[in-house]
């Protein structure tokens, strides 16, 4: 909604600030001016290309169209230039993205840190609360994952006053848009391939962006390991989704490069019509189940009965090789983010000290609500912190006066219920001026960027098979606007351009 505030308008002019000189030597697009003309011309081309190579999403305004492929579709929200980023700083995201890899297996095998680290915030929290309850029951049968596949995306922003690359979060479930991430670094760099020259931009500055192919290559690797030739993979889905599009990409590229079947069910559905084998195996409509791929199940509205739940407990009883496994889906609570941030935490799951102080390096301050001192300072300074409850998706978190007073109520109320939440430092990223594109109306306004980096990993009991970094997500919002999330309609799509 963030797009009410700004009026629709035709492309104005791109008329930037720039703020230090080696901008003329390193054009970024705080440079120089679009030509209306240029600029419409561009923006139709966009359009159209979005449209001819599926970087499309599902039309809110068509009620089909969340359920039924092919009907009611619209590209998907877009920056109309990709975003300019400091090298040093991708290639700082992309360096950690292995280490997060390790640090989130290590963390998943740490049944009793996972269980202490959450047990507050399980009293008062529902819905993590039952993820514990999986969890525990797993820790009570002694069910061990060897094959293990983590398909994560770690987001961060450019905090612009340090200088610094801080992890916003890290997605273990659901990380969303490697399909569609993949199209738009292809359509800026066709808008570059036609008018990089006028406009003083090279494409080859967008750097390759392969998302889709490497997850799509780590599925079919894990499916190879799991060894049934006749089992597929089970993507939960939602029940309506606006997204599906960047979903059908992924199981796209898994059957045309790899021969690997994907069937796509409902946490009901999967209730109704799976079934384990005695070895194990799940059965979903009769068809053995190699790996199960979450694009639901990641917040409390996926869960509306107890249906769903017993969905989710046959899938983590099952042999399949769960992505995420219960124990992943927690590493990335935003609860666990704040505890490896503690002093001495990320020592118990990693060795090497060069990956620690890589790790600490871009953890922005994360406290718990216990801390009194932080408590009072965020509720004198509240624009300087965010306050997040368990959740995923977007949408969530508290800012300024209502950070202010939920911590006095909860300070007044002097409940456990301050467990559910965690405290950290406010982001502030550079803002520019940008171009975005949303239903085919062009608006112009003050954005700031973040950039995730998916990454892929694979073992089995032996071997390390994937550790790997898998292209980038970026995504623009309005400046003015508190959280991101393309599908909640708060940001675009967007690429970037190395600088
Ligand atoms: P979710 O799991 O719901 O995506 P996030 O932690 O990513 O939760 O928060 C949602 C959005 O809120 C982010 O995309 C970002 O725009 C904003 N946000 C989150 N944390 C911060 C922060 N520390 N500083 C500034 N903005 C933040
Ligand atoms: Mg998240
Ligand atoms: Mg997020």
């Amino acid at each position: 909604p963030i797009f009410s505030r700004s009026l629709p308008l035709k492309c104005a002019r791109f008329e930037m600030e720039t703020k230090n000189d080696d901008v003329a030597e390193k054009p970024t697009f705080g440079f120089g001016e679009i030509e209306q003309g240029l600029a419409d011309q561009m923006v139709h081309d966009a359009l159209v290309w979005s449209s001819l190579h599926g970087l499309v999403v599902g039309d809110r305004n068509n009620k089909r169209s969340g359920k039924v492929p092919g009907v009611g579709l619209v590209h998907a929200p877009f920056a109309l230039l990709p975003v300019s980023f400091p090298e040093s700083h991708f290639r700082e995201a992309c360096e950690l993205a292995p280490i997060f890899n390790e640090l989130v297996d290590r963390v998943s095998l740490d049944g009793k840190f996972l269980q202490d680290s959450l047990a507050r915030t399980k009293k008062v929290d529902a819905f993590t609360s039952r993820l514990l309850d999986i969890h525990s029951k797993m820790m009570e049968i002694n069910k061990k994952d060897e094959i293990r596949l983590g398909l994560h995306r770690s987001d961060y922003m450019l905090d612009e006053q340090t200088k610094l690359l801080l992890q916003l979060e890290l997605n273990t479930i659901s990380s969303s848009f490697p399909g569609l991430s993949c199209l738009v670094s292809e359509l800026h760099r066709s808008l570059l391939n036609h008018y990089g020259e006028t406009l003083g931009l090279d494409p080859r500055r967008i750097p390759t962006n392969a998302a889709v192919s490497q997850y799509a290559e780590a599925l079919a690797k894990a499916w190879i390991e799991f060894n049934n030739p006749k089992a597929a993979v089970l993507v939960v889905v939602q029940t309506e989704e606006l997204n599906m599009y960047d979903q059908h990409w992924l199981s796209s590229v898994l059957r045309e490069r790899h021969n690997v079947r994907s069937i796509r069910k409902t946490l009901a559905e999967i209730n109704a019509e799976g079934e384990l084998q005695p070895d194990g195996t799940l059965l979903v409509g009769g068809v053995p189940v190699a790996i199960i791929y979450f694009r639901a199940g990641y917040t409390p509205n996926d869960y509306p009965s107890e249906l769903e739940w017993r969905a989710r407990l046959l899938m983590e009883e099952s042999s399949a090789i769960k992505c995420p496994s219960i124990s992943y889906h927690l590493a990335g609570t935003k609860k666990i983010q704040q505890e490896l941030a503690k002093p001495n935490v990320l020592e118990r799951f990693l060795e090497n000290k060069e990956h620690i102080a890589k790790v600490r390096k871009c953890f922005a301050g994360l406290w718990s609500l216990e801390d009194p001192d932080i408590v009072g300072k965020a509720i004198e300074s509240p624009e300087l912190f965010v306050m997040k409850p368990q959740r995923e998706g977007g949408g969530n978190n508290i800012y300024g006066s209502d950070l202010r007073e939920a911590l006095l109520r909860l300070q007044h109320e002097g409940t456990e219920d301050n467990a559910a939440y965690i405290l950290m430092q406010r982001i502030f990223p550079a803002i520019s001026l940008t171009t975005l594109i949303r239903d085919g109306i062009c608006y112009k306004d003050h954005a700031v960027s973040e950039i995730g980096v998916y990454s892929a990993y694979l073992r089995n009991k032996d071997n390390v098979i994937v550790n790997e970094q898998c292209g980038y997500l970026m995504r623009t919002k309005i400046s003015s606007s508190n959280e991101g999330g393309v599908a909640a309609g708060f940001a675009v799509l967007d690429s970037l351009y190395l600088t």
